[in-house]
């Protein structure tokens, strides 16, 4: 609970440029809406493009007095960020809830996962280090600094807004970076302007991070064209994604990217894995935030010995799930984003159906509250195994054994999270490391995420790592400066 007697953050329609609040010139308004109930939250006038060069030169100009900062000061607004958000916690999972469509247990679990990430990246400053390396070269040292990269795009989602945007601008920051940051559409407050509130409170110095709030069309495209940064840090789809990958190294100037995006995780249960805590394991890292996890579990596997007993014992569990207003505590099932992503979900269910699937669970759509569809007898093939569902719609497939299983596990063109159960550890850790994904879990969900521990993809699911020295490289430029100390030979 909130201890502080500080008033809640307020002015939520203006943009966060170069230290300052203020009005969006584009004419266009994002309409922010509360996606249970359809309550508009805030209206915010959108940013230009001017608007967007007015902030990439304020991080321009900011990051340098930024980088040259001691690692203890950069370090000090780290841990006060860390305090800030512990004090208004509630108020934060509120906006969670009202703006995301995040029931009371994912936007704890989204509050607990941007503040573990916080205090991760407030120790960069002092775990930076350079290397002396021997040098085949008589005379020559060899140093290897690591330095900030300089400005830093960062391109957020809707889904995990706090957390997903978190774990790039707190490390970017810590390591002496300057940001500009465009949040998702349907999540401007969580995915950016609460952020930028908390980080000014922490004393962040002006310029170093900016948000704006703005169109795809507008400025989509030209937050990452822009001279400014070296490298966009996008998560998100894999066809933004690819998008965005072209753009940064197709046009005028080369950046890296840092690409986190779509996944499709396998959700394996060989036989003698125990069925009852792979039920419960399915059903939450299945249904948590109505699926809209880039790690959720996308197939379930089953071996066939226990196929039938596990669809049984799921139904039976998933049917006790409480689901719509996510603001109630018990509430495991809530709203979807969008009405798009609504519409999406539809067709994926029909389709399912005419592909078919035998639906064993559905229920009415009201609102934007889609009730879990569990689906049985689904094949590879079938649209529920091939592509991302993002939703509480789930396939559960019949594998015939362990080959096979592993065989239909490693069938898709992502490669981010997956999970295995079994009662042998020796068998759970051969068969986690058959599987093409950038993180396996042995009993347990695909959904995981720790602050020290590599996080990201392969395949489809994009390139780079997030969390402990795996962004710490991410966010930082390595160069090499070797010293001659003494003349050297040339051959001529
Ligand atoms: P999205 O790709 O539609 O949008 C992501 C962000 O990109 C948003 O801020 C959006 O406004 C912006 N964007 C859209 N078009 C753009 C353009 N042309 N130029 C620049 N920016 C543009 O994704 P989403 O619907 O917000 O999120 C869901 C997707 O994200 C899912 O596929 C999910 O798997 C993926 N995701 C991946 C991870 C991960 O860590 N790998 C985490 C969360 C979500």
């Amino acid at each position: 609970m909130s201890t502080n007697t500080t008033s809640a953050y307020s002015d939520f329609h203006l943009q966060f440029i170069a230290g300052e609040w203020q009005t969006g010139k584009d004419d266009s308004t994002n309409t922010n809406t509360n996606p249970y109930n359809g309550d508009t939250l805030v209206e915010i006038q959108q940013a230009t493009k001017d608007q967007l060069n007015e902030a990439y030169d304020a991080a321009t100009q900011a990051q340098e007095a930024w980088a040259k900062q001691t690692p203890a000061a950069r370090a000090a607004v780290l841990y006060k960020v860390v305090n800030i958000l512990d004090q208004r916690q509630e108020e934060i999972v509120d906006w969670l809830i009202k703006e995301s469509g995040s029931t009371r247990i994912k936007a704890m679990v989204e509050f607990g996962a941007t503040r573990a990430i916080t205090l991760e990246a407030a120790t960069f400053p002092n775990r930076v280090h350079g290397e002396i390396r021997p040098s085949n070269t008589p005379g020559k040292e060899n140093f290897i600094y690591r330095e900030p990269i300089g400005v830093v795009a960062v391109i957020s989602p809707w889904n995990f807004p706090l957390h997903l945007t978190q774990r790039s601008i707190a490390p970017a920051l810590a390591l002496g970076n300057a940001v500009v940051l465009k949040p998702a559409s349907d999540t401007p407050v969580t995915g950016g302007l609460l952020l930028a509130k908390v980080f000014e409170e922490a004393g962040l110095p002006k310029g170093l991070l900016n948000v704006v709030v703005g169109s795809g069309s507008e400025i989509g495209d030209a937050i990452v064209e822009h001279k400014a940064p070296s490298l966009v840090s996008f998560t998100g789809s894999t066809s933004v994604g690819k998008h965005i990958g072209e753009l940064a190294n197709g046009g005028e100037y080369i950046k890296q990217v840092a690409l986190e995006l779509g996944g499709n995780s396998p959700f394996v249960v060989l036989k003698d894995a125990d069925i009852e805590q792979a039920v419960r394991a399915a059903a939450f890292g299945k249904f948590l935030h109505q699926g809209q996890i880039c790690i959720a579990i996308n197939r379930v596997i089953v071996e066939d010995e226990i196929y039938d007993d596990f669809v049984e014992r799921f139904l039976a569990h998933v049917k006790t799930l409480n689901v719509g207003d996510p603001n109630k505590q018990d509430t495991a099932v809530g709203p979807i984003i969008n009405e798009k992503q609504v519409k999406s979900l539809k067709e994926k269910i029909a389709k399912a159906q005419e592909e078919g699937a035998k639906m064993i669970l559905s229920g009415e759509i009201d609102g934007q509250v889609v009730p879990p569809h569990i689906f049985t007898e689904v094949t590879r093939e079938m649209d529920l195994s091939r592509n991302e569902v993002f939703g509480p719609l789930v396939g559960i497939i019949r594998a015939k054994d362990e080959d096979d299983a592993l065989s239909i596990a490693n069938d898709s063109m992502y490669g981010l999270s997956s999970a295995v159960f079994t009662a042998d550890m020796q068998k759970g850790l051969r068969f986690a490391r058959g599987i093409r994904a950038g993180m396996t879990h042995i009993n347990d969900i695909s959904v995981n995420d720790e602050s020290n521990t590599p996080f990201g993809g392969e395949k489809n699911s994009g390139i780079g790592r997030f969390n402990g020295e795996w962004v710490l490289e991410e966010f930082t430029r390595t160069h090499w400066i070797s010293m001659q100390n003494e003349p050297r030979e040339y051959p001529f």
